[in-house]
């Protein structure tokens, strides 16, 4: 027993990041733990850091002062001095090996993705116990895709169970069945996303259709477990009527459900594609505007979705 204990704990998943004091990822003040790697890729997605699954270099060439320290540190050539003195750096030939980082005076550069045991999870979840007591709230699972890193998400949720932490876990849909059944136990709360109703539509944003998340979605409602639709809406993309229409339909398909939350689109994501050297699928499309949001609530309510919330 005390031997499956210490494998658990001593597995190692990919964190992009934590955060203390969350307050939008579930009840009261929580700790959201990231996790990388997704099997979706949506064009709206403000953390594209979360997609890969490996290490990945973010590089803020804003922040770069040309020292060319990094230079020196990089084995792979893919950072460079310029004819003119200047800095340049090659995302194809970062092998994301982190050499470079600790040289970096400014922090212009940041290996996004740390490997981290259970234990080293629980640690900083654990640091603000008292906050989850006095406020009901927890620890909350996100990504990226928390599902594809199954074996580290199952410990890690185990753990938080033992030490009586809340739990949500923050998913696509996505995933097989069998991995969402194995984690009933273990999980308080589902924040569960929808993007688009029409899975043509869905699959042309996001990379696959929705059957299998439809699917989920209706087996987890009817194993009783608390669920909070999660609805990320862009304007122009995915908030028609239409898409509007089936969010309500939703809610009125499943009238227990804990919560529907619309997620305004922001466009922090751009500029950290630029960051990872990638093209940004959205570029200068602007954040939702209150108004925006304020029409999307309206109308929701209007359809008769009266927990539409903005998250
Ligand atoms: S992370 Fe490694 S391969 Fe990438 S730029 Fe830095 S030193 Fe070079
Ligand atoms: S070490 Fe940092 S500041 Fe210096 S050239 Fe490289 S990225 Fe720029």
């Amino acid at each position: 027993m005390v031997c499956v204990k210490l494998m658990s704990t001593s597995l190692t998943g990919l964190v992009f990041d934590i955060q203390r004091c969350s307050l939008h990822d579930g009840p009261g003040i929580r700790t959201t733990v990231f996790l990388k790697g997704c099997q979706l890729n949506c064009q709206w997605c403000h953390n594209p850091e979360s997609i890969a699954f490996g290490p990945e270099l973010f590089y803020t060439a804003e922040d770069c002062i040309d020292c060319l320290a990094c230079v020196a540190a990089c084995q792979f050539g893919a950072q460079q001095a310029g004819a003119n003195g200047t800095h340049g750096f090659d995302h194809a030939r970062c092998t994301a090996c982190g050499a470079c980082v600790a040289v970096c005076p400014v922090n212009a550069l940041k290996l996004v993705g740390t490997p981290m045991t259970v234990e080293a999870v629980m640690a900083q979840v654990e640091r603000d116990r008292d906050f989850y007591r006095r406020s009901g709230g927890g620890g909350t699972l996100s990504g990226g895709e928390p599902m594809m890193q199954f074996a580290f998400t199952r410990a890690l949720l185990s753990a938080a169970k033992e030490a009586g932490i809340h739990t949500a876990l923050e998913t696509n849909g996505a995933a097989p069945w069998e991995h969402y059944a194995e984690l009933l136990p273990l999980v308080d709360l589902v924040l569960f996303d929808f993007k688009a109703t029409d899975s043509a539509i869905h699959r042309q944003l996001t990379g696959m259709g929705n059957e299998r998340i439809l699917e989920n979605l209706e087996r987890l409602y009817r194993a009783g477990k608390p669920i909070v639709l999660r609805c990320p809406l862009v304007p122009g993309i995915n908030d028609d009527a239409g898409h509007l229409r089936g969010i309500a339909a939703v809610s009125q398909r499943y009238p227990q459900l804990s919560g529907i939350e619309v997620m305004a689109y922001h466009n922090l994501g751009t500029a950290k594609s630029v960051r990872l050297g990638a093209t940004a699928p959205l570029p200068g499309l602007p954040s939702a505007t209150p108004d925006q949001r304020s029409r999307w609530i309206e109308t929701l309510h209007a359809l008769g979705c009266a927990k539409a919330q903005l998250s």
